[in-house]
Formats: C-alpha cells, structure tokens, sequence
C-alpha cells in the first residue's frame, strides 16, 4: 500500500481545521483525535489551525467552546492556534499569482444574477454551478465593469473537459469530471478567502502531509487538488474518513443525543471514556478488542485499519464502555468527579456541604452502578433526603398483603431498636434469620424492606445500604413506612 510508505517518508504534521460555524460536535472531535492520534503515533505534530473566514456564518462562542473541548478530551495540539482571518494578506497574494498566472479571473456578476441563474438551473433540473459569464470578459468589458466600481470575486478556471484525479488513502483513486466542477470562487468580494483557497494555501504553508478530514470534504478534494496544480505545490496526502450514522442510519445528528462534545462532559462522561469510544467510530485495532486506553491507541492507531464504510454511532455502547471506566477510578477519584455532579442536582433541600466521610461511603456503594456520573444523584439522593418520596403501594408490590407487610416490617424494627452492631454482616445475620422466623422468602422480605428504606425496589445491596444510612435514618424510615401501611390499612 503506498500509505505506508508515505506516512513515514515524509515527517508527520496534521492539523485539525474547524470553522467556527457552531460548536464542536462528535463528528468534529473524531476527526480531531484521528489527526492527533496520527500525529502522537508517528512522532510528527498535531496543528490547530480556526479556518474563520465566513464571516457570516461565525458562532459567538464557538472558538472557545472548541478550546474548551480539545482541553477536556487532552487533544493538545503543538505551538499557537492559526486563525485564518489574521492571514487575509497570504490569501489574497496566492490570489493575485493566479489571477496573473491566468489559472483565475475577475468576477463581477451581482449576488442577484447569479442567484436568478441558480434558480433558473433548479428549474431545468441542472446541478446548479457557475454559467462562466465572466470567464472571457474582454478587456473592454472588464474595464467598464471597473469603471462601474463593482467589487469583484476572484474565480478559479476550472479546466472544461477532462477528469481531476487524487489517490485517497483510504477509498483509494477517486476521479471527479471537471464539466461537474465549475469555476468556483477563491476570494469574496468582502476581501476573504473561501475554504478552498485558505485551506490549501495553509495546508501547503504549513507543510501538512497527511489532510484526515469527514468524507463530507471528499467532493472539495478535485478543486483543492486543481489549486495545487495550479501552484505547482506538492498536494498533501488525502484521508476521507467514514461518516457517522445514527442508530437509524441516517446522518448522526443532534436527534440522536447531545450534539455538542461538551454536553456529553455535562452528562457526566469521563474523557477516557470519549476518547476510546470516538476512537472506534471508524477505526478498529482487530475484530474483538472494546477497550483502550489512550496510550494504546497511540501505539496501535493507523490510517490501514479505518473502515471505508460508515461507522454506527451507540449510545448504549457509550454508556456502557464509560460504566467501565467509572469503576475502574479509585473512590477517592471517583468521589472527586462525582461531587460536582451531587452538588449540582440533588435536591436543593439537601444541606451542602455535604459531608465528605458519609458522601465516600455512600460513593462507594454507587460506583458499581453508575455508568455517567450525572446518574449519581439519582442513584445516591435516598441517601441524602430526610424524607422519601415514593407511593405506599410501592411496598406491597411483592404480593404482600398490607397486614402481613405490617408484620414484616414491625417485627424487624422491634429487632433492630436493640441492635448494638450496625454494620452489614449483623444486618444480614438478624434479618436473615427474620426471613425464616417470619416464614418469608428472602425475595419478598428483603424487597419490602428495600422500599421502606430506599423509597425504591432497585437500589444497591441491602444490607451495606442500611449499614451506611445508619441506624437512626433506618428506623425512621422503617416507622415512616409501618405509618404509611397502617393508614393504608385503616382507610
Ligand atoms: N474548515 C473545515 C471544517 O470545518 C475543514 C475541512 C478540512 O479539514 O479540510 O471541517
């Protein structure tokens, strides 16, 4: 394969190119750590470079949320980030060679014409593109259309006939009909580049060997290539990675779940997590292997094993593959990132601080089950609330009868007013041995005493759950519940 001669010929730089037309989503930061797992693998640089020259479509705010992610997921990119829209000089330099060169011209067709034009071609069922009006303006021409003061776009000439080939490294030779291409615009008349010119002016500039970018871009490749052509400039080596589908097969949008990276920091994943799930969006290391780290991947990741169909994206996975991660924190980390979770979203009528010795105790009972930390508080907040929520037919949902519940929850209260050990093992002893006594199975003894101390029928291990709410809050809630089931009872 030629790639991987290529890749190590040449030294390694990449970049990561993102418009700041909105923020960050997953399929911007896969393509992100692509560029920089390339980058970290073969010893080579990793380039940030904001291609803001729309002005019109800049997102306040995208610039930073862009940082912000890049940061969080530790994608460190080397030396300062470029922004497009300091460098206009270059651009419009690059423009005038080729202007003078006679690769493009002056275009002074009014935003009116030509969209009379693409309308009239939407009509006639023609792909819509550039009719070439000023293509061969003659020199009279031109010199009116000057005298008018008409602020010109600077087009490409776009060869008529004949095909624009590249090599993909991943599709392999992909071939574009030039008649499909038209003369597209280089430099607008506000002064900007397009994205095609600044970006292959800074791609050459900036020596990228390898351009990793969506399959989205693929159909920009034939007019970057010409441009390169054009300047006699070595083209960099391509590499189209594969879309992201939903669930449903579409195009991953935000109908699938949180559209912007940060959101998924806010949900309460971990970066390790992303960064191992992002990465087998389109990239495998064997058939089998799920999980990661980041070192491994740096070790492993290459442009052979990416896929040329598109990835799935799964939530499921995700939530899975971060459960993992979750577990596999220390507590007192796992405590560490949780807080800021419990802090934002238990109830407000929980005093905070909270406190830290019962909040690691309560901690490590939840890490088991959590798989993003913004579920903690809701796993964890029957710990923290003095009163629980929850219906009182909730406790009879194992089939007992609200006497014979009565009974089941009396008696253990009785035993436990008298307990001197509160911790899981004596639980278990006394409440085992109630079960038999009782002639209950364990199944329904244990699940009704769940409800009355957890509010819910799912919670973590009984017995540690009592020994860490402690006795005072355990009777009370065994009271609170024999209450609820009298009152049931009576009425
Ligand atoms: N500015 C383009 C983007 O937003 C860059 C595409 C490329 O990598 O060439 O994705």
């Amino acid at each position: 394969m030629p790639q991987s001669g290529s890749e190590l010929e040449t030294p390694v730089v990449v970049r990561f190119a993102p418009s700041p037309t909105g923020y960050p989503h997953l399929g911007n930061i896969r393509t992100a750590l692509f560029n920089w797992l390339f980058a970290r693998r073969y010893g080579g640089k990793f380039i940030l470079r904001i291609e803001d020259t729309d002005v019109a479509r800049k997102v306040e705010g995208a610039v930073e949320m862009i940082l912000d992610s890049l940061r969080w997921l530790e994608l460190d990119w080397d030396g300062s980030p470029y922004f497009q829209s300091e460098r206009l000089d270059i651009y419009r330099d690059v423009a005038n060679k080729l202007l003078t060169e006679d690769h493009a011209y002056l275009c002074y067709c009014s935003p009116e014409r030509l969209e009379a034009m693409r309308q009239e071609q939407i009509k006639r069922k023609q792909p819509p593109k550039y009719d070439g009006r000023c293509r061969n303006l003659t020199q009279q021409q031109k010199d009116q259309l000057k005298a008018e003061a008409i602020t010109p776009v600077v087009r490409f000439k776009t060869p008529l006939d004949g095909e624009t080939t590249f090599h993909d490294l991943i599709r392999g030779r992909v071939s574009f009909k030039n008649s499909t291409l038209d003369d597209f615009v280089l430099l607008k008349s506000d002064g900007y580049p397009t994205y095609h010119l600044a970006n292959v002016v800074d791609d050459h500039l900036m020596a990228i060997s390898h351009v990793l970018r969506a399959d989205e871009w693929l159909s920009s490749t034939p007019r970057h290539t010409l441009i390169y052509q054009a300047l006699n400039w070595q083209a960099p080596h391509f590499a189209h990675l594969p879309m992201i589908l939903g669930p449903d097969r579409s195009k991953l949008s935000k109908r699938h779940g949180a559209s912007n990276i940060i959101e998924y920091r806010e949900q309460g994943y971990l970066p390790e997590a992303m960064i191992n799930f992002l990465a087998l969006l389109g990239w495998s290391l064997d058939d089998r292997t799920e999980l990661l780290t980041r070192e491994e991947l740096v070790k492993n990741f290459s442009l052979e094993r990416i896929s040329k169909t598109a990835a799935v994206f799964n939530r499921d996975k995700l939530e899975w593959m971060n459960g993992v991660y979750l577990r596999q924190l220390s507590l007192d980390e796992f405590v560490r990132q949780a807080t800021p979770f419990l802090d934002r979203d238990l109830p407000v009528s929980v005093r905070r601080p909270l406190d830290s010795d019962y909040t690691r105790q309560v901690m490590s009972l939840i890490q088991e089950r959590a798989k993003t930390l913004a579920e903690v508080p809701r796993l964890a907040g029957f710990f923290f609330l003095d009163e629980l929520q929850y219906e009182t037919s909730l406790l009879l949902s194992g089939g007992l009868s609200s006497k014979a519940a009565i009974e089941a929850i009396r008696t253990p209260l009785k035993r436990l007013e008298s307990a001197e050990v509160w911790d899981a093992k004596s639980l278990e002893d006394v409440l085992r041995a109630l079960a038999t006594e009782l002639s209950l199975t364990t199944g329904k003894f244990f699940g009704l005493l769940r409800v009355a101390i957890t509010g819910r029928s799912a919670a973590p291990p009984l017995f540690q759950t009592m020994a860490v709410l402690g006795k005072g809050k355990c009777l009370e809630r065994l009271t609170t519940a024999l209450d609820r089931l009298s009152a049931l009872a009576q009425a």
